[in-house]
Formats: structure tokens, sequence, C-alpha cells
């Protein structure tokens, strides 16, 4: 069967209903939710909370009531009047502009998955989410930009339970009249439609929805329309559903039909300029800077390197899994056969104007049967990031292949780390809170948390308990619904409404379910958990969710361990497994968990943002030292739990690691809470959660993420784009030119000679040590290296650690070659060691590391 869904008329009064359910920024923005409730208060409850549905469904009647309700029309103008105001008031990003900052004119963002709302699934996990929350930051900050990605028929699998606690799929069809959806349409109202060629000599064609997320526009490709085959319909079937061959085509389609639906987009509406930045989050979209290469080959006559340099400059790449099978690899026959001519020649006829050799260089690996999506990132983007500190570093170390006679430190890979969208995660509680303390609309700025220190105690615990007792409610509903589904009657189901106890300290843990997560590790000894759970006097309960992916049996085998375990009758009041875990699940864990859990193999959790979304409700993290934690762990706002790095043997390392989290349970968590003063309140516990509010609250924000890739790499790109792309694309070509010159005459450059003057055996540190190198060039200009000092401390196998650099001029040649001198402050005590190295330098460089060539004596 096909649904579809006819929207409602309603009252010309009423007509400010559409525009904000149409614009998803009423998602964060109480107010209008509450308008929305209004409307007809069970609905909306029935609805889940879905505007588009809720007018959809909606009595006439109670419309024509509404419409001479002066109450309502009042509260209907003001938030008609707050949106417009949102829309166009200067922002952070404008004030930049205004101080002089030199900003991006546009920013198109990449990815394939967007979690903005639950009314709109179209993610599976943190890496939606996350884009869902930069576009919700973007916007409350001014960028000018504009998502792309995918509009899944099915969205990601809902997820439910067999009897014995096995996972079963399905896959809901939705219907994009009946989303927050609007059609990109011509001038003649006919869809516009962006098509790719695929092979066979057809082409896969796809309209394009917009969702509006405040300020900024998403766009959302869809193949399931009727000029396409049954094969091309099912393209944006569903995420991560298919096999490699299926993945290839919306990877194709994401990435090439997406830099085509941004410029319908920009010709269409006129209102965004062409973006001058474009950011891939994570490397499925990897083609599109193919597609920008094949622009610029096919309109302005550059050469395939002169635009590959044009298009660097302006991306930016970010990587998000240390995990190698997260990695998104092809088999390099498959990507052949997407890009070649018909007869397989080396002519691409995906990308007219580029051959197949070229494309594929770019995802080349060491195993020459694969193309690799993050070395095509990494080769596209001029500038790229992990998403916290240690995934940088543990990403440096990952693709430093790609850098090769580097440091590990040096390879240009930088870190952003993740935030999360306060208006979004945090219960309208604590965002009274700050608006009373900060002022209106501050949630999104750090000041509001500082602020939160100075709430009184007494108050801080009441939230902490009605946000508890919310999450109480909301786990016996669904831990109902889902016996049920499970096949119990509602007879059977009596003790459900005693599962759980508001006054009991609640631990949570939800999140996908590969392997490195560890869904079951709380299980390591399952008697020392039932005495934790059952204890007289301190007990805890818990609360688990996650969906494993379909494909993935060894997944699904341990969610089916937490439901047996949490089906037996002597525990099953203190641990649950809710079934479904999405994002309007996450919001209640989040808000009513006292402790959020995590417990990855380190280092694998790239970041990790559900904790910072329990930090933003005064939830205290417990987790091992990963990601996120790593950095923001302060000793006070939470618990580390101690890792056994180094440990080989992966059952002992689960053993030791379990013993230590059920430890600090025992020992620090547990006493803190049930301590209480004569009002019953944990006053140390309510200092932890004070200063997680206060000391995590502004660190952990969405806004902070965003600004931080504004001014440290969208402002930098963009830069370097118009350098490239200035005068007829004169840098563009320059750096081309360098380039090749630097490769041609590379093998032949050499340290000849290094020579100090008279090193005494021991000196002072700030002592100077005058240095003298022999260069010969291999015909490059002096100007065109950097011949660098680089001294730091000697290590047992005679490795440089602790280095700094220090430039050399050039002063003359003789015979030897070209002379370069410096002077180098011995800068640290102790074994101290120097080498001299020879760089690339060009204006257009980003680092001197960035062509991965350098030369040693
Ligand atoms: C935040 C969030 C995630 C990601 O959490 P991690 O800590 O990265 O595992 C996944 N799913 C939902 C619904 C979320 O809200």
């Amino acid at each position: 069967m096909r649904r579809f869904t006819v929207r409602a008329h309603l009252p010309e009064r009423l007509a400010a209903l559409e525009s904000l359910s149409a614009n998803l920024r009423w998602s964060w923005h109480p107010p209008a939710q509450d308008l929305f409730a209004t409307v007809d208060p069970a609905l909306w409850e029935h609805v889940g909370h879905d505007p588009v549905r809720l007018l959809g469904e909606v009595p006439p009647s109670r419309l024509d009531e509404l419409a001479a309700d002066p109450d309502f029309l009042e509260r209907l103008d003001a938030a008609a009047a707050d949106l417009d105001d949102y829309l166009a008031r200067p922002r952070w990003y404008q004030h930049q502009q205004d101080r002089g900052h030199d900003m991006p004119a546009g920013i198109a963002y990449f990815s394939m998955e967007f979690g903005v709302s639950e009314v709109l699934p179209n993610y599976s996990g943190g890496l939606g989410i996350l884009a869902g929350d930069h576009l919700k930051a973007a916007s409350d900050l001014g960028l000018p930009l504009v998502g792309i990605g995918l509009l899944y028929r099915s969205g990601y699998f809902r997820q439910s339970l067999t009897a014995d606690g096995w996972q079963s799929e399905h896959y809901p069809s939705y219907d994009p009249q009946g989303l927050p959806l609007r059609l990109l349409t011509e001038s003649d109202g006919s869809p516009a439609l962006v098509t790719v060629t695929v092979p066979g000599n057809r082409d896969l064609a796809a309209r394009v929805w917009i969702a509006q997320v405040g300020r900024v526009p998403l766009l959302l490709l869809d193949s399931d329309i009727p000029g396409n085959d049954e094969e091309l319909r099912g393209v944006t079937d569903r995420l991560y559903g298919g096999d490699q061959d299926h993945r290839i085509k919306q990877e194709i389609l994401a990435g090439i039909g997406g830099v085509r639906a941004v410029r319908a987009f920009t010709r269409i509406h006129g209102l965004l300029p062409d973006p001058e930045v474009f950011h891939m989050n994570e490397g499925h979209a990897g083609f599109s800077g193919a597609e920008r290469i094949r622009e610029l080959v096919t309109t302005t006559g550059l050469d395939f390197d002169e635009a590959l340099s044009a298009v660097r400059a302006g991306t930016v790449f970010t990587t998000h899994t240390p995990v190698p099978a997260g990695i998104d690899r092809f088999p390099i026959d498959l990507v052949r056969h997407y890009f070649s001519g018909p007869n397989g020649e080396n002519e691409s006829s995906l990308l007219p104007g580029l051959t197949v050799d070229r494309i594929l260089a770019l995802g080349r690996e060491t195993d020459p049967h694969v193309f690799n999506m993050a070395h095509l990132g990494l080769r596209l983007g001029q500038r790229s990031n992990g998403v916290s500190r240690l995934h940088g570093r543990v990403s440096r170390g990952m693709f430093d292949g790609l850098w090769p006679g580097f440091d590990t430190a040096e390879v240009p890979i930088g870190s952003v780390t993740n935030g999360v969208h306060a208006p979004t995660w945090a219960a309208r509680e604590w965002i009274a809170l700050a608006n009373r303390m900060a002022g209106p609309d501050r949630v999104e700025e750090a000041r509001g948390w500082e602020l939160l220190q100075t709430v009184p105690s007494q108050d801080l615990w009441d939230t902490r308990n009605t946000l508890r007792g919310q999450l109480v409610t909301e786990v016996r509903r669904r831990l109902r619904a889902s016996w049920l589904e499970r096949g119990a009657t509602s007879a059977e189901l009596g003790w459900v409404d005693g599962v759980f106890d508001p006054d009991v300290l609640t631990v949570g843990f939800a999140r996908r379910v590969p392997t490195y997560k560890r869904l079951t590790l709380m299980l390591r000894d399952e008697n020392r958990l039932r005495s934790l759970l059952l204890d007289e006097n301190r007990p805890v309960q818990l609360v688990v969710a996650g969906k494993s992916h379909p494909a993935d049996d060894g997944g699904k085998a341990l969610i089916q361990q937490v439901v047996r375990f949490a089906d037996r009758h002597d525990v099953r009041h203190r641990i649950v497994f809710l079934p479904d875990y999405d994002m309007s699940m996450a919001r209640f864990l989040y808000w009513g968990c006292d402790v959020w859990l995590n417990n990855p193999l380190r280092p694998l959790e790239a970041c990790g943002t559900s904790g910072m979304k329990s930090a933003l409700n005064g939830g205290l993290n417990l987790s091992i030292l990963d990601g996120w934690w790593d950095e923001m762990y302060d000793g006070g706002n939470g618990w580390a739990i101690p890792t056994a790095d180094g440990v080989v043997d992966e059952q002992r390392r689960d053993d030791l690691e379990a013993s230590a989290l059920y430890e600090l349970l025992e020992r620090s968590v547990l006493p803190r809470f049930y301590d209480r003063d004569a009002d019953g309140v944990p006053t140390r516990w309510i200092e932890m959660v004070r200063h997680t509010l206060e000391n995590l609250g502004p660190k952990v924000l969405a806004s902070r993420m965003v600004r931080d890739y504004a001014v440290q790499y969208y402002a930098p790109a963009a830069e370097a784009a118009r350098a490239a792309v200035a005068d007829e694309y004169a840098g563009a070509k320059a750096l081309a030119g360098y380039r090749h010159r630097i490769e041609a005459a590379w093998p032949s450059v050499r340290v000849a000679q290094v020579d100090s003057d008279g090193l005494p055996e021991s000196a002072e540190i700030g002592a100077l040590l005058a240095l003298t190198a022999h260069v010969q060039l291999g015909g490059l200009n002096p100007a065109d290296v950097l011949v660098q000092v680089v001294i730091g401390r000697v290590g047992a196998d005679d490795t440089l650690s602790d280095i700094s650099t220090t430039p050399m001029r050039h002063t003359g040649t003789d015979g030897v070659g070209d002379v370069f001198e410096a002077e180098v402050p011995l800068p640290l005590a102790g074994a101290v060691g120097y080498t001299v190295r020879v760089l690339p330098q060009h204006d257009l460089l980003a680092t001197p590391a960035e062509l991965g060539l350098v030369v040693l004596p």
C-alpha cells in the first residue's frame, strides 16, 4: 500500500501555524511546542509531538474555535513574530563580518545522515545527530550554511524485540508529503531534478526536498520518482541498508548529485551565494570533490591538477572513526565500473572531462584493489580534522602513511571536539533556570551555564528529582509497550508499574551496538551486578538501549544477553532494556539519568556525544577516558573508569575494566548519591552536578564547535579558495605548476652537508647553536623550499621528540650546493639532537607537510 498525506486547510487567521510547523526551529523552541500542544493536547501526544501530523489531523471545528480565541491568537502572533525575528536578526557570524573578519559567503555541509528531529527520521546514530546539531547551531550563529544529504524512504530501521529477546527490524515507509519538507521547484512549478549517469547509459534522477532548519536549508535528494526504473528508485530506500553496490550509488548521488542540487538551489533561489567552502562530514560524500573538479575542468579550461588545487583549497574534511571497519572502502573495480566509459574506457561517463585513472588515484591506498573514501577526503581537503583531541592524535597515526617521512605529530590533521545543541538536549527546566539567570536565549552561550553555579543546591536537587521522575514514567510506558509487542497481555503486566523507583540512583547506557562499545561489559560479573541492583540501602537502577546493525548478528546476541538478564524476575524492576533507541527516547534518558555510563574500548570512541547531552542536564559521566572525556574529565565532574591499556588478552582486559567499573560504583558513586544532609539533599553529589553544569556546560556546546569550525577551518579555507580562484584561477594554476615542479625535482634534492661551528660538549639551555647546511636543490630555487633545523630530545633509538623547528636563511651558493644558515637557541636540557630537512614552500600551502614531501640528510 502506498500512503499519502492530505494537508488540512487552515483558516486564514491561523496561517502562521503552517509556517511555524514548516520550520524545524519549533523543535528547539519550547514556546512553539507549547503552542502546538494547545491546539489539541491529546492529539499532540497521539501524534508524537509532530506539528505537521497535528495540523493534518486536527478537526476543522477545533481550528475554527482557535481562530476565534483571542488568547491563542495572541500567542500565535507572538510565536510568528519571534520566528521572523530569529530568521532576520544579525547573529554572531554577522558581527564577525562587521568586525572585518573575512568569513566565507557560503558553506555547503555534506552528510549521509541528519538527525534534526524525530519527526524527520533520517539518521541512525551519533553521526547524524551531530550533523543535525551542526545545522541548528549554525542557524543560531547565523552561518550562511546549506546542508546536503539523502532522504531515505524508510530512514533507519525501527527496532523491536521478539519474545526471546532477539532484535527484529521493520522499515516504515515515510511519505515526504507528511514530513516537514517542501519540494525544490523550478519557476514553472515543476520539481527541480538533478541527475547523475549510471552504467548502462541510464540517468539516475532525484528530486530535492528542503527541510528548513531555522535559517539553514537542508537539501535532501530523493530518487523515488517515476522517471527512474525500479532499481534506481530504490537508491534512497534505506540508510545503511544495502550492499556495496547499493551504497556506492547512494554516495555517488549524495556527492555528485549533492553538488548539482546545491547549484540548482542557488540558481533558483538566488538567496544563498555559491558556497566557497565545502565541508564533508565523514568521507561518504567524497565524490562531491570530483564533481567540483569536473565543473572547473569543463567550464574554465583548467586541467585536472589546477582544478584539484582550487577544489582542495575550499574543502574541509572531517573524519569520524578510528575503527578500521568503520572506514568506507570499495573494491576498486566497483568504482571503475561506475566511473569509466560505457566500455570501460578511461574517459568517465559519469564525470565527462575527467579520466577514471585520476579519479581512482584520489582514493588509492596501499592495497591496490581498494578505494578508500577517507583517503579521498584527505586528498581532496586541504584542511582535515578529527572530532576530539585524542581522536585527532589517533587519526594522525592512522593516516600517517599519506605523509611519509613526517613525524606523526606533524601529520596535518587537526581536531575540533564535537558539541551538542543545548536548546535541543537540555531539559526545559534547565533552560528556564539559565534564562532566569542570564537572560533569554543564552543557553547556546557559555554564560548561561556558568551562571548556574549560583543556583541553590535545593533547586538543583529538585530539578534532578523532577527529571528522574519523568524518566521513570517513560521507562514504564515504553517497557509495557515492548512487552505487549513481545506477546504479553495487559493482565500479566501489573508488575511494570513497580519498575524503577523515582528515588533510586539511575544509570543510563544507550548507544549503537558495535563491538567496541561493549554493551555487555556491565554483565561481566552478573552476581556483582545483581547485588548492586538489589542492595537494600543503596540500590542502583539501570536503563539500557541501543540498536544493532541489521547485518550484525553478534551485536544482536549482545542485546539478547542484556534482555535475558533484564527479564529475570528478581532484577526486572531494577534493569530494563528499552527497544527502539531514537531521539524521542534519548531525550528522556539524558534528562533523567543521574549517571551516564560509557565503556568503549579505548581509543575507539572518536568523541561520543551522549555523555555531553547528559552533562547538560546535570548527569555525571562514568566513563572510560576516551573521546571527549579524555580531554574534559577534570577529577570533579564525574568519574574515569581506569583502562587496562596494553593488556592484549581481550577477555582479561574486559575483566579488569568491568571490575574497576563495579568498584567505582560501590565505593564512590553510590555512597556519594545516598549521603544526605538534614534536608535530604545529597550535598556532595550536588556539588558535582553544579560543577558539571558550570564547567562542562560551556565546553560541550555545539555553538562552541561551530565557532571553532568557522574560525579555524571555514575562514582559512575561504581565504585559500579565494586566493586560488582570483585572477582567472591564477593561484590554482600557480600552485599546480609548483606542485609539478617540486614533484619532478624532489628525487634530486639532497641535504649534502651540515656543519655546526664548534658545539661545546655541554652547553646551557638557551645557548645559541650556529648551523650551516649545504643543500642541492635539483634545479629548484631557494625560495621554493623551506630548509629547517629540527631540534628535540633524542630517545634511545635516535628518534627526536618534543621537537621545535627553526627556518634557515639562504646565504649563497658554493661548490657543494646552496648554503643555508641559522642560529638556534638550545630549547631543552638533557640529551638533545638536531637534524636539517627540506620541505616544499608555497604561499598557498596550508602547512609545509601538506604535499607529503620531505628530504632528510
Ligand atoms: C547523541 C546520540 C547518539 C550518539 O551518542 P554516542 O555517545 O556518540 O554514542 C546516538 N543516538 C542518539 C539518538 C543520540 O541522541
